[in-house]
């Protein structure tokens, strides 16, 4: 069967792929996308926007319940219909995901394939039955959830990100699996909807690759809700019981098996790449299947790319996004962009949010550099008493003889924007004394980074709680 011939072609329709065709179609080449499922991929359908929206209504209802706290009485009690948060979420979804759709099927010298894309050779594609060639492959296939195999697991139904996103009734009891930042945010929207949640996590600590401070005080936030979290759980098995899902633990305390309605698995993330005839092409994958690639973004085989969650580099939209950036640079700007020039920088969803930037305190610790650290409890900024949420506290490390920021952990309200202010900064690679003397708005989160920076510290003179 004779190929159709394009410039290039795109595998998948993440956070990098559809902006990247787009580009290359715009500077005149044929290009084709290919999308064997839903337009827009994780983000989009099953991942950040769909939660965020789920995250939006819980929040709505978490207040609800705390109005008599404002002065605000609300006459009768407060219920959440499922089924009307299920629709606001796939309301939302569905425009971003049609809007999608209809941007990349109107571009001009873009086709799109719908349809499952797999490696005949590093030239060529098979999409259901179509042949199609180019010289250049960027693949944008993403991941799903990992599902190990764990003891009893098939015998038990469970839910993944993924199937959570068809659920439109209330879970009595909700186990997850996992004590992450999926599961977490899980975890405390199930909750604030009015399930009895367990968070069921292999390790001792929550979100482990965070501070221990932090850990910590988001357990805090999550026990304060009435969340159960059952850390050190190392053997883990499922079984199943009548209509009800128990999970047997080897937990240091607590009981030894845990009941639940219903059970979701958030253990981590598998990329896309072992249905994709990978080794038809000679592309390097690591052990767990990630597709190895250089500071710009190339595989060892001339001509193809990978970009987003596939290439283990980032788990992150906005990483997948700043490889579309890298790639389109590189190729169509002579602007030779790199993925180590970027910092590392997320937020964490539970309410309060988490905001990330650069290093963790432990790494700067590890690092053996001499560093400063600022504090502040949110308790004592003045924003969030007056919002009624001084629930986490904000860090931030400095590098003792150059001045730079290395890093910060804001847990607090507003702290996925505040974390933004420290970023710029941290690109600018200019001194904090930039943010401590810069005149910041009254009254904000953002007002007391300066005062924070103000009031440093040697790190190795850390004493006592967080915050502190
Ligand atoms: C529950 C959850 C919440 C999240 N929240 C956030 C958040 O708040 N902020 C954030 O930054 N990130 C978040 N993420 C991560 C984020 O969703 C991903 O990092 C992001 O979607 C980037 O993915 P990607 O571009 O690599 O590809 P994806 O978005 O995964 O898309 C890959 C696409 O490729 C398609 N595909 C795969 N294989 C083939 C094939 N062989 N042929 C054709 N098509 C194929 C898939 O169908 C899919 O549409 C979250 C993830 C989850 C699971």
């Amino acid at each position: 069967m004779a190929a159709t011939t394009y410039d290039a072609i795109i595998i998948g329709t993440g956070q990098a792929g559809p902006t990247l065709a787009v580009r290359l179609a715009g500077a005149g080449m044929k290009a084709a996308i290919v999308e064997r499922k839903l337009f827009g991929g994780t983000c989009v359908n099953n991942g950040c926007i769909p939660t965020k929206a789920l995250i939006a209504s819980a929040h709505a209802a978490h207040i609800a319940r705390r109005a008599a706290e404002y002065g605000v009485a609300i006459d009768g009690s407060i219920a959440i219909d499922m089924k009307k948060v299920k629709e606001r979420k796939d309301a939302i979804v569905r425009r971003s995901s049609e809007g999608l759709e209809n941007w990349l099927k109107s571009t001009e010298n873009l086709t799109v394939y719908e349809g499952h894309a797999r490696f005949e050779d590093a030239h060529r594609v098979r999409v259901n039955n179509e042949l199609i060639e180019a010289d250049k492959f960027f693949i944008n296939v993403g991941a799903r959830a990992n599902v190990p195999p764990m003891p009893g697991l098939g015998q038990v139904r469970y839910l993944t990100n993924s199937s959570m996103m068809d659920v439109d009734f209330l879970p009595e009891h909700l186990i997850i699996v996992g004590g992450s930042y999926v599961g977490l945010e899980f975890g405390q929207m199930y909750r604030r909807f009015g399930s009895e949640v367990t968070v069921v996590e292999m390790g001792p600590r929550l979100i482990h690759r965070e501070d221990e401070d932090v850990s910590q005080a988001v357990q805090e936030i999550l026990e304060n809700e009435g969340i159960n979290i059952r850390l050190n759980a190392e053997c883990i098995a499922m079984e199943k019981h009548g209509d009800k899902v128990a999970i047997n633990l080897d937990c240091s305390s607590g009981d030894k098996k845990v009941l639940g309605s219903h059970l979701l698995l958030a253990v981590g993330r598998v990329p896309n790449t072992n249905d994709l005839g990978l080794e038809n092409t000679g592309i390097t994958v690591d052990q767990r299947g990630y597709i190895q690639v250089d500071d710009q973004l190339r595989t060892n085989v001339p001509g193809i790319y990978a970009l987003g969650d596939c290439n283990g580099r980032g788990a992150f939209t906005h990483t997948s996004y700043n490889d579309y950036e890298i790639v389109a640079a590189n190729l169509l700007d002579n602007d030779a962009r790199r993925v180590s020039d970027r910092i590392t920088a997320y937020a964490l969803y539970i309410d309060p949010p988490l905001g990330r930037a650069g290093m963790t305190e432990g790494q700067v610790r590890k690092s053996g550099r001499k560093a400063l650290l600022g504090t502040r409890p949110m308790t004592r900024v003045g924003r969030a008493v007056e919002k009624g949420e001084t629930q986490g506290f904000m860090k931030i490390l400095v590098d003792g003889e150059t001045k730079e920021i290395l890093g910060a952990s804001l847990l607090g309200v507003e702290c996925d924007e505040v974390i933004h202010s420290i970023l710029d900064v941290m690109y600018a690679k200019a001194p904090y004394t930039v943010i401590q003397r810069a005149m910041h708005i009254h009254p904000t989160v953002s007002e007391l980074i300066p005062t924070m920076l103000g009031e440093l510290a040697p790190l190795d003179a850390k004493k006592g709680q967080p915050g502190a």
